[in-house]
């Protein structure tokens, strides 16, 4: 019987594991790690060997084929090893794709994913289709295939989880921009993380859809490059892309039955939300979805948890939580969507950044800036330098406070803040040096800003 091993028992491994039990596979799982108890009781339940803490490397080299999961490095020695000796590494979406006939819409980029991905999931419900959720939201595709097959999978796929993939081939793929990221992974060569990226478009043919950021220099270069086989869907704010903006309306043109709609009718402000908008209204109607079903969605969609999400108004003053803004770009973007005067709350693990990019939008909308991280030396340096002082009194212009806990943060913000503006937590930082994760922090946020 061929032997599976999987490396990695979250999600993913986990999900991986069930389905090659299933297709009849040998399987053994293992993990260097904890192994969290819902896991360990549904591999059990499985009657799938495992083990946590370590790795029997004897067990693991003898296996017929590797699934890695996403987040162990393709560096690490145990998989060095795996590849010199030839043993195929897959990643889990390659594998549980070929156990499906399921059409597969994937999703990647460096900003916009879960967002995109979680309002075309809304458009094709909508739409009555059999559609699954997956990729780094929700169940992993592998336990969907094994338990719940269905006919449409929307996918939110990253770098790493596109960095094991051979066969796989995306019916549609949207590539949404492409900014430095995890570089740590890429032996800090950037182009080994757009290679990453760009490996959406592999093994598509002109029967296939690449819809992309016409404005993204990386991409256009990497396209004329390449020269994807699938047909090109661009996106972006000139009229020659098939989705756009006129200034006032959504343009989006896939067919001769374009769909137009007022940009003040739809749910997620900002302008990166017009380019998510744009992504995922084209593949809607690749797919062939009415366009009232398209326009109602992107009237009602509630948005995602900690992505410019409206917490709540005190005192006349917004409270805005986009603690997922875990890079400058992000927080760029959330900026130019701010209509109102504006007290940033920034900060935490700075991952190399390069504050400079918000300079401009900083001084056009935030008279102050709230300062929250353990280590806050180097935004003071920054901002300093473009002319923001130590708050000293109520009515000082552009000011800043340097504060290290979400509760000193929040309640700075709440004395700095004037009737009609907007607080808004959108740090470019990860957040691990004061919270769990980005969610943690979101939701600290969220209950601090409602004991106000
Ligand atoms: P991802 O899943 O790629 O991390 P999310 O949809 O979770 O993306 O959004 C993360 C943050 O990125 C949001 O808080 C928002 O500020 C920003 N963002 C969302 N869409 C875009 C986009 N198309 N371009 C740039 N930034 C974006």
């Amino acid at each position: 019987m061929k032997k599976i091993v999987v490396l990695g028992a979250g999600e993913s491994g986990t999900g991986a594991a069930i389905l090659a039990k299933c297709k009849g596979f040998d399987v053994f799982v293992s993990d260097m790690g904890d192994i969290s108890p819902m896991y360990q009781a549904l591999l059990d339940k499985h009657q799938i060997a495992w083990e946590s803490g370590k790795h029997t490397t004897e067990l693991i080299l003898d296996a017929n084929e590797v699934i890695k999961s996403p987040g162990i490095p393709l560096t690490a020695p145990l998989v060095q090893q795996l590849i010199n000796q030839g043993t195929p590494v897959i990643s889990e979406i390659e594998f549980a794709a070929r156990y499906t006939r399921g059409k597969m819409i994937c999703i990647t980029g460096s900003n916009g994913k879960t967002t995109t991905t979680s309002l075309l999931f809304d458009m094709l419900r909508r739409a009555g289709l059999d559609v699954g959720l997956a990729g780094n939201i929700g169940n992993s595709l592998a336990l969907q295939v094994a338990q719940e097959d269905h006919e449409y999978y929307v996918i939110e796929l990253s770098s790493f989880q596109l960095d094991n993939c051979y066969d796989f081939k995306a019916d549609i793929a949207i590539l949404l921009n492409i900014t430095p990221d995890h570089l740590d992974r890429y032996d800090h060569q950037f182009q080994n993380y757009v290679d990453a990226k760009f490996r959406i478009t592999r093994n598509q043919t002109d029967k296939d859809a690449f819809i992309y950021w016409s404005e993204d220099p990386v991409i256009n270069r990497e396209i004329a490059r390449i020269q994807p086989q699938a047909t090109l869907y661009p996106f972006g704010s000139q009229q020659q892309n098939v989705a756009y903006t006129d200034g006032t309306q959504l343009i989006v043109a896939a067919h001769t039955h374009s769909l137009r709609m007022p940009l003040s009718e739809m749910s997620l402000k900002g302008k990166h939300n017009q380019y998510n908008s744009m992504a995922a209204g084209l593949a809607a109607q690749i797919l062939n979805i009415h366009n009232d079903v398209i326009r109602e969605s992107l009237q009602q969609f509630a948005g995602v948890d900690h992505r410019l999400q409206y917490i709540a108004t005190i005192r006349g003053v917004r409270y805005i939580n986009d603690s997922k803004a875990t890079n400058v770009n992000s927080c760029w973007y959330a900026l130019e969507s701010m209509t109102t005067p504006t007290v940033l709350i920034l900060g935490g693990t700075d991952k190399g950044n390069d504050y400079s990019e918000i300079d401009a939008l900083v001084k056009e909308k935030c008279h102050t800036l709230i300062f929250m991280g353990k280590d806050n030396s180097k935004l003071i340096q920054h901002f300093e330098a473009l002319g923001y002082s130590p708050n000293t009194s109520p009515v000082h212009r552009l000011s800043y406070i340097s504060t290290h806990t979400l509760q000193d943060a929040v309640q700075a913000a709440y004395q700095a803040a004037n009737h009609g503006d907007t607080v808004l937590l959108s740090p470019c930082c990860a957040s691990f040096d004061l919270f769990k994760n980005y969610e943690d922090r979101g939701e600290q946020f969220s209950i601090a800003v409602r004991n106000l």
